[in-house]
């Protein structure tokens, strides 16, 4: 991938002056390749034929989050894995398998370092690192335990309208758009029999649920007005949330918004940091969502 200078890129530490892009640099014109080919990696990165579910560590099944779900997706898309979940080289070679000859998916981690350990002034700072992580399939040598197939989405309907539910976010059914509205903190969205699918209802109000965690007594995220940056990364950050839900629950599509693409370019240009910061606070919104639903007797009398 080619790296264009740009004027205002900006944000980079001052001992990183000639040293070319950082790593934040790097990831973000990734991004934005491909947000110019018209192709945001968290909308249907999962092909028709590839397993939905969030991109997970295979050892500790534990789910990415952050910039990490974008990279993974981005790797999805470009080698057509099925496979949700990732090893680290050691994980493999633990595991007895090999990954030669394969391309390794490079995901970032944070160190942690401490600066005059024991001593007065005692610091402790987080170094963020890229590191190789290979897909599932890319693993040969014994197999790996076969992938539970996802349960399809029909099955999953009552969960997810428990999950919304549980919100307590009051939704109104009617008109031809779908929003939220911060003053009433209520959503307004179309009527389920005015989209094409029912899977295309869900994905429309897990946005604006996203939306709805923007709130001062939820999450606190204020935005901006409209045409202001503020405003296009609360939508990247939504977009990006409502992603991250609509995998977890199987949901073939995601909300997003095609004509916003020129401005999310502008803000990612601007501030090569704004990426990672969005993805932070996507898994954060959709983790706070996925608690309130768990919290809610509803959901745990249905479990
Ligand atoms: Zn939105």
């Amino acid at each position: 991938m080619a790296y264009r200078k740009r004027k205002g890129a900006g944000s980079r530490p001052k001992n990183e002056t000639d040293k070319g892009p950082t790593l934040h640099e790097r990831i973000t014109q990734r991004i934005i390749d491909q947000l110019k080919a018209g192709t945001p990696p968290w909308v249907k990165p999962w092909s028709c034929d590839a397993r939905v579910g969030m991109p997970r560590n295979y050892v500790s099944n534990r789910p990415y989050s952050g910039i990490n779900v974008l990279l993974t997706w981005i790797a999805a898309l470009e080698h057509g894995f099925k496979d949700t979940r990732y090893l680290t080289a050691n994980q493999i070679i633990e595991l007895g398998g090999s990954f030669k000859g394969e391309k390794a998916t490079r995901i970032v981690f944070a160190k942690e370092h401490t600066r005059n350990p024991g001593e007065e002034g005692e610091e402790t700072f987080f170094v963020q690192r890229l590191y190789n992580v290979f897909n599932a399939e890319q693993v040969s040598g014994p197999a790996l335990e076969p992938e539970d197939p996802p349960l399809p989405f029909n099955a999953r309907v009552p969960e997810v309208e428990a999950f919304i539910a549980a919100q307590g976010v009051p939704i109104t059914h009617g008109g031809d758009r779908a929003f939220y509205s911060p003053s009433r903190d209520a959503i307004v969205v179309p009527h389920p029999g005015n989209f094409s699918s029912p899977e295309g209802y869900y994905a429309v109000v897990l946005h604006e649920l996203a939306h709805a965690s923007e709130h001062p007594s939820r999450l606190n995220c204020p935005g901006g007005p409209r045409d202001t940056p503020g405003y296009w990364f609360n939508e990247i950050r939504a977009e990006l949330a409502s992603a991250m839900l609509c995998a977890e629950f199987g949901l073939p599509e995601c909300a997003h918004h095609a004509g916003y693409l020129g401005h999310y370019i502008e803000l990612l240009e601007g501030d090569p940091k704004a990426i990672f910061t969005a993805a932070r606070q996507a898994s954060q919104a959709a983790t706070f969502l996925s608690e309130q639903a768990q919290r809610a007797p509803t959901l745990a009398a249905a479990a």
